[in-house]
């Protein structure tokens, strides 16, 4: 027989000695076909296993583990309030120990008397000895010679697919692993690693897999985790410097006399926050490279004035501006706000949602064609073909989680001229914590708004049963009474019907009808108020409206759908009552809040629900217990995961494997910090000794970065 040829990370696991078809094929339902991407299988957790001692020197209320042989056993069936349970007695030479499983007498068919077992449990006084309970066992075969006391160790958990278990990948990394840990070149210089107290590569590796101990886990995913994040920042900043150097913005002007002009339009002093994001933006938009910024502010912050700022910047040089946003009403609203600021000016604005006539629309976009409207506000209507502009400087997009990824790329395409890209500045109220946004966003600039206009008083939230309706409708009407107005939301129930608009569910239509009729009637506190019913099934006009009589103060209190969710913004109303308040997402829920409390009365926000689960209980606990949409955002983060972010709206941006951005914050930052310092150095990653690391970037992450040219 030819000798084995010596094992590489190439090595397909067919030619590993050792390994028979069945594990071949278990792996390859694991997509592992070869030796390098069998070490890359990485473990989801550890468990760890305490090391062995007889019976007579374990001590009570520990964490312990030891072996011994079955002497008795006994099924207890349940009785009253006790639960059936399974009892052993387990003797060693030193002693015995009680063993009771709870609720698992099915166990009386495995362990038998005379059987032989390991044991590892939470150790409890019981009269004069000890019992384990629910102790995890294993059964040490007979005749399989006794196998020696276990030290202390930690167990990697791999993850599996049906048909594969543990032992498969175990088995084939005790054949490769250590003669693949020789072949791991680190990518990473010793000295740049050495100053992070980072271990090598192959010596995570080996911790990975076979770990001594906690400390070693930990060592081992630091770095792991360094190295997939810092690769990312790399890629993403490679991208971001090159995106910039090749594209043209029209430079804009940013002097004294341009400021006063816009500032004269403002209807208040900026706040502290304000003036600090509106210089921010001032000076990356007189420059001649395209801006590409995220402006996060909490609801009702005060974004909408600095992107008035920015768009009368473009005006002020002679150029276009846009603004995209979420939903009609959003898009009437800014229209309205930005046409009264602009009152009596030479700006032009036009408006084009999905409801703008088509003689109108035809109209609109000739006159934006040929330069003779400044100002556009829009819904995603300005994302299609036919929307051409003379000259767009700078484009904005608010409520931009909203939002999918490609639509800035869409509106950023949208000026005329390949030598000329618009300024772009991206508004959120933050349902994504900082850290997070630069990570997904990570070719973005960020500016926060993180005050709010004087003389806001936080929104006082509070829980009520559906029992306590009626309290909820009571305090509405004292606010109604004093002059003051009500939102009142009701949830989508079921799904939304086909066609309708996603953005703006509408099988909340009936119910929202429903509680109108319920709140009109002589006996409700609210007879003899206005009410009217707002969603976005309405037709176009019907709701404009509406949305008019709300704002003039001629309605008291809207029964309204998730349309008035983000944006809508009437300082009179002061009261929000959300019905079925369960059924929204935190961030809807901070969302729908944001409507009041947005001028200089209190506001109040009175959830209504009985919640079902856990998880929705802890959610509006979490609403009631501050209103600092930061705070929030972190929690519900906690709580999901990033999972929802990187849902259908933010598609395809979660790259991580091994990093947990929910705990490795200290490291995203670190890695951010270092990629910065990297590209500094060494802008096109194309020294020799740079030639590996480059080679793992476009592995990890060439698919979701554009990073063919790199190295
Ligand atoms: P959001 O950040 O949620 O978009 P808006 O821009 O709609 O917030 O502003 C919320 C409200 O606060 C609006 O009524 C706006 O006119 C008002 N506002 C914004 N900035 C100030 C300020 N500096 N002083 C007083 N009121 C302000
Ligand atoms: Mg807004």
């Amino acid at each position: 027989m030819e000798p084995a040829p010596p094992i590489d990370l190439r090595t397909p696991l067919s030619k590993v000695p050792g390994l028979n078809k069945r594990d071949i094929d278990a792996l390859a339902l694991l997509g592992i076909p070869n030796v390098g991407r069998l070490i890359a299988h990485l473990p989801l957790r550890h468990e760890s296993l305490e090391s062995e001692s007889v019976i007579a020197s374990l001590e009570p209320d520990r964490l312990c583990a030891t072996r011994g042989e079955i002497s008795a056993t006994r099924v207890a069936r349940a009785r009253g309030r006790s639960p059936a349970r399974f009892e052993a007695a387990l003797e060693d030479d030193s002693g015995r120990l009680d063993l009771v499983w709870f609720n698992q007498t099915y166990l009386a068919n495995r362990l038998h008397p005379g059987a032989r077992v390991r044991v590892q449990g939470k150790t409890k006084r019981r009269g004069l000895g000890l019992q384990m309970v629910n102790p995890l066992y294993e059964v040490i075969p007979e005749n399989g010679g006794e196998p020696a006391l276990r030290e202390a160790r930690v167990r990697p958990i791999y993850p599996l697919a049906e048909g594969v278990h543990q032992r498969h990948i175990e088995k084939a990394l005790d054949l490769v692993l250590p003669a693949a840990l020789r072949l791991i070149e680190d990518h990473l210089p010793d000295r740049y690693r050495a100053e992070r107290q980072l271990p090598p590569l192959a010596e995570a590796y080996r911790m990975i897999h076979r770990p001594t101990s906690d400390a070693e886990v930990a060592a081992a995913h630091r770095r792991l985790a360094y190295d997939e994040l810092l690769l990312l920042q790399l890629g993403v900043q490679i991208r971001r410097a090159r995106l910039r150097e090749g594209l043209l913005a029209p430079a804009l002007r940013a002097d004294a006399k341009v400021d006063e002009h816009i500032r004269r339009r403002i209807p208040f002093t900026l706040t502290d926050a304000q003036d600090r994001v509106v210089k921010e933006v001032a000076t990356d938009l007189s420059r001649p490279t395209p801006t590409n910024r995220l402006i996060q502010g909490d609801v009702g912050s005060g974004k909408t004035v600095v992107a008035a700022y920015a768009m009368l910047m473009a005006v002020a040089s002679g150029h276009q501006a846009a603004m995209m946003v979420p939903t009609e009403i959003l898009a009437e609203q800014h229209f309205d706000s930005l046409s009264r600021m602009l009152a009596g000016s030479k700006v032009t604005l036009a408006l084009l949602t999905g409801a703008t006539p088509a003689a109108e629309r035809a109209a609109t976009l000739a006159s934006l064609a040929a330069g003779r409207v400044d100002l556009l506000v829009g819904t995603h209507a300005l994302l299609t073909e036919t929307v051409r502009f003379k000259s767009l400087a700078v484009a904005i997009i608010d409520e931009q989680h909203r939002f999918g990824v490609h639509q800035r790329a869409r509106l950023r395409a949208k000026a005329e001229d390949a030598t000329s890209t618009p300024h772009v500045l991206v508004m959120t109220a933050t349902p994504i914590p900082r850290t997070l946004a630069i990570t997904i966003f990570g070719d973005l600039d960020v500016s926060t708004i993180d005050a709010l206009p004087p003389g806001r008083k936080p929104v006082k939230t509070s829980l009520f049963g559906r029992a306590q309706r009626s309290l909820v409708y009571e305090q509405v009407k004292r606010r109604l009474d004093r002059g003051e107005q009500a939102f009142i939301v009701v949830p989508a129930i079921g799904e939304a019907t086909a066609g309708a608009n996603a953005d703006e569910p509408e099988s909340g239509a009936t119910t929202a009808h429903t509680l109108t009729q319920e709140l009109s009637r002589p006996e409700s506190p609210l007879a003899g108020f206005t009410l009217a019913t707002l969603h976005g099934r309405l037709p176009h006009a019907e709701r404009e409206r509406i949305m008019d009589a709300y704002r003039a103060g001629s309605i008291h209190a809207l029964v309204a759908t998730t349309v008035i969710e983000v944006g809508v913004d009437i300082p009179n109303a002061t009261i929000i009552a959300i019905e079925d308040a369960d059924r929204f997402g935190l961030a809807q829920l901070h969302q729908l809040r944001g409507r009041v409390g947005r001028g200089k009365k209190p506001g109040a926000c009175m959830l209504i629900a009985d919640p079902a689960t856990q998880d929705a209980a802890e959610r509006l606990n979490a609403l009631t217990s501050t209103t600092d949409g930061f705070k929030l955002a972190e929690t519900d983060f906690l709580l999901r995961g990033p999972g929802d972010l990187f849902g259908a709206r933010q598609s395809g941006t979660m790259p991580l494997k091994v990093a947990d951005l929910a705990r490795d914050l200290d490291l995203l930052s670190l890695a951010r910090h270092d990629a910065a310092a990297w590209i500094k150095r060494s802008p096109t990653l194309s020294s020799p000794s740079e030639a590996l690391l480059v080679r793992r970037l476009k592995l990890a992450f060439g698919e979701q970065i554009d990073l063919a040219d790199v190295g």
